[in-house]
């Protein structure tokens, strides 16, 4: 089909301005934040495109030290000509003073930086920082967000469903949906309830109709990051190029109830998980053993307590009575991609 597409119009954010076919660096500014008078800035690239399309808002560890899908947000960006796009990418290290450091400085900056919504400019230093995000990059700027954190053992992406977020239309949750799909790792989390009382930045996000995801990258996660982010965009129409899926996805179910998903031993010791992620498995099944370092006899069987897919084993192997060993997860939908 032949299609006439319009020019883009210039982009600006704290006064710097992107042309179209053009990217531009700067820094939103927190004033006034702190003792000796310093604001904080918050980097941020424009990549405005010559053609109109939509706008994608991206950003990376907004906790402290999830930091592993920068590396294939770099190899995207890096390459990206904005003279070949059609709509804006937007990117920021939105916290830069846990970024600097990877340090949460508690008690000032915590997770809770992801449970306060979308900010108040009046408010603390972490709703101050992300209300600073909400006005540059999201509000009346950004049609989809890409909100990365870390670290799991195994890459994998959050969005709600539908429902979750009290009239929004059901074509939000299903962009979130297709975005969480084409980040094109092997599984991700529908999440049935609201996450983190809902009041997450994600949230926030779907709450004003926006989609969002939280890709969850772990270390190796830079390949899968990078084909994420570009199988997006060319989805969006908003690069050139082929999108490459997993020939199979498995959409699992997230609950708010964090020890319904988990196998637990029920005495202390070491174990040896007999099962990897991405293992579906069913009830009363063998996932691993625990031994005694002290006798080296096995002193437990631990076995699926349901049905389902097995999403993440726990990296440290001493564990005291009833520690989570690993996760599984109830399987809502298998994906085959062709
Ligand atoms: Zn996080």
């Amino acid at each position: 089909m032949f299609e006439v597409k319009a020019m883009s119009k210039s982009v600006t954010i704290a006064g710097v301005k992107a042309e179209p076919g053009e990217k531009a660096h700067g820094a939103v500014a927190v004033p006034h934040l702190f003792a000796d008078g310093q604001p904080m800035e918050i980097p941020f690239t424009i990549f405005n495109g010559a053609e109109e399309g939509p706008r994608l808002y991206i950003q990376v560890a907004q906790h402290p030290a999830e930091t592993w899908g920068l590396e294939g947000v770099y190899n995207v960006l890096s390459a990206l000509d904005p003279a070949e796009l059609s709509g804006v990418v937007t990117f920021s290290l939105p916290n830069p003073v846990g970024f600097r450091f990877a340090s949460y400085f508690p008690p000032r900056i915590t997770h809770d930086i992801n449970r306060v919504g979308s900010g108040d400019p009046d408010g603390s230093l972490m709703e101050r920082i992300v209300h600073a995000w909400w006005v540059n990059f999201v509000e009346g700027r950004a049609d989809y967000v890409v909100d990365i954190h870390g670290v799991p053992p195994a890459t994998f992406v959050y969005y709600e469903a539908h429902g979750v977020s009290p009239g929004v239309p059901e074509e939000v949750a299903e962009k979130s949906e297709r975005m969480a799909l084409l980040y094109s790792c092997d599984f991700v989390l529908k999440q049935l309830e609201a996450y983190g009382g809902g009041s997450s930045f994600r949230g926030a996000c779907v709450d004003h109709g926006i989609p969002a995801i939280v890709p969850e990258v772990a270390p190796d996660g830079a390949a899968v990051t990078e084909r994420g982010i570009r199988n997006i965009m060319v989805d969006l129409g908003m690069i050139e190029g082929e999108i490459e899926l997993p020939p199979v996805q498995h959409i699992l179910n997230w609950t708010a109830d964090r020890k319904a998903a988990v196998v637990a031993c029920s005495v202390g010791g070491c174990y040896i998980p007999k099962v990897e992620i991405g293992d579906v498995v069913e009830t009363g099944d063998v996932v691993g053993v625990m031994y005694s370092p002290r006798t080296f006899e096995e002193v437990e069987t631990l076995r699926a307590h349901r049905d389902g897919y097995v999403s993440s084993i726990r990296n440290y192997p001493v564990k005291t009575a009833g520690e989570p060993v690993m996760s599984i997860l109830e399987v809502l939908e298998i994906v085959e991609n062709g």
